[in-house]
């Protein structure tokens, strides 16, 4: 019996040991790290929408060797962030009709999550919100720091669903967010406008009023949508 014992305790021993030095496992760790660091240059714009991502610059950018930065690249170009033209590889860009279906179901889906929060937020997470929206007030006149407020400001309403095929579900529709190159909340007037609809969402998720809140944000992603249509209308004229 203490025999048996003893292999398998050697046995798990040997298989730690073998793992630490596994190639396969080293390649996972580092294909997540390079993964997520390509995708957050996206998302913050380091690298916009027609952007040639070119392997060997990546893995000098990040300091991470090439295998993992292909892996990564790959999985990105499966998920339709990245996309081909011709032999390059180069961040995709969302055309009219994306734009449109992605906010059909953002707000859908965001509204869900408003609505779940209305009847499952904590109060502390109420009192995280309410923080939220006083700290951002700060923030007008500064669109990037607001965005980023924005982003943070709705995904504490995400996990206030306490939902978490919803809260999944969002993380995808907001990694496809990342392709849009500009903010909405850069337009003139709308960061004031943001700040008065995140309100309402709060104040109708803290009466427990879920359609209120549904509506509320349902409301919200339409204004910044129309913004953004705005905005690129502006763009193409610009461009003419
Ligand atoms: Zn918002």
């Amino acid at each position: 019996m203490q025999s048996l014992w003893l292999v398998v305790g050697l046995a798990g021993a040997y298989d730690r040991q073998s793992l630490k030095g596994c190639p396969m496992q080293d390649t996972r760790a580092s294909q997540k790290d390079a993964y997520d660091l390509i995708l957050e240059a996206i998302d913050s714009h380091i690298y916009k929408p027609g952007d040639r991502l070119v392997e060997s610059e990546l893995a000098d950018r990040f300091g991470v060797s090439r295998t993992p930065i292909r892996e990564a690249l790959q999985r990105l170009e499966t998920q339709s962030l990245l996309t081909r033209d011709g032999r390059s590889l180069i961040v995709a860009s969302l055309d009219h009709s994306q734009l449109s279906e992605l906010y059909v179901v953002r707000g859908e889906l965001e509204g869900l999550a408003a609505k779940l929060a209305a009847r499952h937020a904590t109060p502390e997470e109420v009192k995280v919100l309410r923080d939220m929206l006083d700290a951002d007030q700060k923030l007008v006149g500064d669109p990037s720091a607001l965005s980023r407020a924005n982003r943070r400001f709705h995904k504490q309403i995400h996990l206030a669903s306490h939902n978490r095929f919803l809260v999944k579900q969002l993380d995808l529709v907001h990694r496809s967010m990342a392709l849009l190159a500009t903010t909405s909340i850069a337009a003139e007037g709308r960061g004031e406008e943001t700040l008065a609809e995140h309100a309402a969402i709060v104040s109708a998720i803290e009466a427990g009023n879920g359609d209120a809140a549904y509506q509320a944000l349902r409301d919200h992603i339409s204004e910044a949508f129309v913004t953004r249509l705005k905005l690129d209308a502006a763009a193409v004229e610009a461009a003419e």
